[in-house]
């Protein structure tokens, strides 16, 4: 039985990369061609961030993040610069998120606007500081296509482009 998912961007690239894995046949509907820009998972440099107290996107982080670092693995090339990420300005509760992090094991840490400056002198901060060092910045252009590249080399898979700009389904190997 195969599985069906939309889109080769980047969430439908990445599920189908895990499904294949797991030795299911995977069908991609996609409008565009794989690597256009009309959608949101291009770009070299996207956001990473950790900054999430509910427990359910925490539990998927935790699935998530080690995924990026085998996917650098089983490529030879980088994706993701753990760099970290600050949080701050108009926030319900960062303290909630830091104990949210807390629980489900990232590190997490607040400081003060004072501290925050010192630490990163070319920043503003106004208000306490969330610190995840764990966040970073992911490359997109390179991780998308790696995805299917991977999925290309679990074995023969079929994108069926829908929509008005292509008609025609084509084998994988014929588009990237
Ligand atoms: C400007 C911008 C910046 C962002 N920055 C970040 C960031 O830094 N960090 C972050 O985590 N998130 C960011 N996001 C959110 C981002 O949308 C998601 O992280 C991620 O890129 C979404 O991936 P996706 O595959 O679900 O969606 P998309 O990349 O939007 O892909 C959707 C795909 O579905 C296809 N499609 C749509 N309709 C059909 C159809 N009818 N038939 C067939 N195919 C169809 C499209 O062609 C496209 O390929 C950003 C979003 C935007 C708009």
């Amino acid at each position: 039985m195969s599985t069906l998912l939309s889109s080769v961007a980047g969430n439908g690239s990445a599920a189908a990369w895990q499904l294949s894995q797991r030795g299911r046949e995977v069908v991609l509907l996609e409008r565009f061609t794989p690597g256009h820009k009309e959608g949101a998972s291009h770009g070299a440099s996207r956001n990473l961030n950790l900054s999430y107290s509910e427990p359910n996107y925490l539990s998927l982080l935790q699935r998530a993040v080690p995924l990026w670092s085998e996917l650098e693995q089983e490529t030879g090339t980088s994706v993701f610069d753990e760099v970290g990420v600050v949080t701050h300005g108009a926030h319900p509760s960062l303290t909630g998120v830091r104990d949210a992090l807390d629980a489900h094991g990232f590190a997490a840490e607040i400081l003060s606007a004072e501290a925050a400056s010192e630490r990163w002198g070319g920043m503003r901060f106004e208000t306490d500081v969330l610190w995840t060092p764990q966040a970073g910045r992911l490359n997109a252009d390179v991780s998308v296509p790696r995805c299917r590249r991977l999925l290309l080399s679990a074995g023969p898979t079929f994108v069926t482009a829908s929509g008005s700009k292509a008609s025609a389904s084509r084998r994988m190997t014929g588009w990237w």
